[in-house]
This record gives C-alpha cells, structure tokens and sequence, in this order.
C-alpha cells in the first residue's frame, strides 16, 4: 500500500497527516489545497452501507450479541480509520461528485 502524493510538487504525504482528514488537505510542502477525487469519494461513499451488510451477515450468521455486533463494529471503524489514508489520491481542483 503506498500514500498518496501531491498532485502539484509530488510531495508523500504522512501517514498521520491523513488520518482524520475530511475531504481536503494542504499541502507542508508547497502549500496548495489538495482535494480528494470524486472517484475514490465515490468509493468511500460505499463504505457504510458495505460495513453495514457485512454486520447483517455476520450477526445472522453466528447469532452475534448486541454487545458483540458494538465490538464488530468498533473493530470495524478502527480499520476503516487506520487504512483509509492509503485509499486516497489527491488531485489539485475540487471535482464534482456526479
Ligand atoms: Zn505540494
């Protein structure tokens, strides 16, 4: 998995850096605002109701508690939130959704 770059100077960004970024981000290097693209929004956009079946499944599937199915999910958002920074790309204009 690598990070994403600057789409201007080309500058890695960190991996902390992205970690609870919404949508934008400025650049340390060159200072230019760096928006995520509508494709990879797009895809986060299909995070929730993909984490929200997956519980559906895994709650029929094993007769999960309700304390359990809190855990999952925890579980779950802690990933989604850890990995997140390697799903993005940055591109230098903000793009429309559709
Ligand atoms: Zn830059």
């Amino acid at each position: 998995m690598i990070l994403p770059h600057c789409s201007m100077c080309n500058y890695q960004f960190k991996w902390k850096e992205l970690l609870f970024m919404m949508g934008m981000k400025r650049c340390p290097k060159c200072g230019e605002t760096q928006y995520v693209t509508a494709k990879k929004r797009r895809q986060a956009a299909w995070c929730g109701p993909v984490i929200v079946t997956l519980m559906f499944v895994l709650q029929t599937l094993f007769s999960l508690t309700m304390q359990s199915l809190v855990v999952v999910g925890l579980v779950l958002i802690i990933v989604g939130v850890t990995v997140s920074p390697f799903m993005y790309e940055f591109t230098e204009k903000e793009e429309p959704l559709f």
